[in-house]
């Protein structure tokens, strides 16, 4: 993991500042982690306090010590102005996409987004009178020409999370710039360490904290990081939606902060063993990960990203349902269920052609997303390969 995007103002390293990040022990009693604060009403001492707000903490929509630990520190890892929390990934999305838009607007949106960020778009963005327009996310500084003059986002996510298509953030997000139009991203695969949203050039940064930063599935929780320009919007938008995680997920947030890299490094090896070794399966017809060539848009993986999670998919050769079907029921160490990014594997058939709009996507056969886990990988080979036996006997 390179350090050059990751050096603070006080020239300390990542994981020097992964440790230290938005902790204040001498204003916790000299305890180590900031605690979990609950609590709606804070008291002021005086009336001139309290009619002025003259506090840190003024309510307990507004933030606590333990939401402000975890902000703090977000924004540092992501070189953000600053952070706002919201209860799931999801809410991050669109609460970020409700703090930049207005009837009759239109908005860019990549067509391998996360799909309930879709169903919000085509839904509650519709209703409202925005429009949304999907682009290829290989389309680079074309998607220029679908800018007009009512374009207010431009929406990215990097890679897909599905199909790990990498598009040229930066080259769009100074586009946008150029133009007026608020750059967001989904940075979720990546997380700040592995793509530093702001360095890049986006201006509103999303990460689905209920992934990698969790890490254990045990919680939901979403966050937001903005540049100096949209974070007085940012945070009056969250203010006003006033949706609170709760703050004993903040506290397991900031506790899987202090082993996010080393998580991640894990994650990326893992991750990369066990995509070798299904690429060699005569199985599978193609591997999707973005740290390998035949990946669509692999150059700009390698030019903006410092590594690769343990989330990829790969494209089986035809095969009938019922043959997938057995393969994966028979999974002893693959679970299958939704997210990812925790400590064990998971494994979900998936197929993107009925939603998507700007591109034709053509699997050619059964498509499996796989989150790799920290198993031995010698087991999980083996678990697939009975997995692909079944599937061999069952086609
Ligand atoms: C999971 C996910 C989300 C949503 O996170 P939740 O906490 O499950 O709502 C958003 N974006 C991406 C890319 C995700 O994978």
């Amino acid at each position: 993991m390179s350090d050059a995007d990751h050096e603070g103002r006080d020239g300390r390293r990542l994981r020097t500042r992964l440790v230290g990040a938005g902790r204040r022990p001498s204003e916790q009693f000299g305890y180590v982690n900031t605690p979990i604060y609950r609590g709606s009403t804070v008291l002021f001492p005086t009336y001139h306090d309290l009619v002025t707000r003259n506090a840190p903490f003024t309510y307990g929509t507004a933030g606590s010590p333990t939401t402000k630990a975890l902000t703090d520190a977000w924004s540092e890892l992501s070189g953000a102005a600053g952070t706002v929390l919201a209860p799931t990934g999801l809410a991050a999305v669109t609460l970020a996409l409700m703090s930049v838009v207005a009837a009759g607007d239109h908005i860019l949106v990549v067509d391998s987004i996360y799909r309930p960020s879709r169903i919000f778009c085509d839904g509650v963005l519709k209703r409202l009178g925005v429009e949304t327009e999907y682009f290829d996310p290989l389309m680079g500084t074309e998607v220029a020409r679908l800018m007009r003059a009512n374009t207010s986002v431009v929406f990215l996510e990097t890679p897909g999370s599905q199909t790990f298509e990498v598009p040229d953030v930066p080259a769009i997000a100074a586009l946008a710039r150029e133009r007026g139009i608020c750059s967001i991203l989904d940075n979720t695969w990546a997380t700040p360490l592995f793509f530093p949203p702001h360095a890049r050039g986006v201006d509103l940064a999303i990460e689905a904290g209920t992934k990698y930063l969790s890490g254990h599935s045990d919680l939901l929780l979403g966050l937001v990081s903005a540049n100096a320009r949209f974070l007085p919007q940012l945070q009056a938008t969250a203010d006003a939606f006033a949706m609170c995680p709760g703050p004993e997920d903040v506290f397991l947030a900031l506790r899987g902060l202090r082993t996010l890299e080393l998580r991640l490094r894990e994650a990326q090896s893992q991750g990369l063993a066990m995509a070798r070794w299904l690429e060699a399966r005569p199985e599978v017809a193609r591997v999707l990960h973005p740290a390998f060539p035949s990946c669509p848009g692999h150059e700009l993986w390698r030019r903006d990203f410092h590594g690769a999670s343990g989330l990829f998919s790969v494209l089986l050769r035809p095969a009938p349902q019922k043959a997938v079907a057995a393969m994966l029921d028979g999974l002893e160490l693959f679970g299958m269920g939704f997210s990812w990014g925790g400590y064990e594997s998971l494994v979900i058939p998936f197929d993107c052609r009925p939603y998507r709009t700007a591109t034709d996507w053509r699997p050619g056969g059964p498509a499996l997303r796989f989150s790799i886990g920290l198993e031995d990988v010698e087991d999980l080979k083996d678990d697939l390969a009975r997995g692909f036996e079944r599937l061999a006997a069952a086609s």
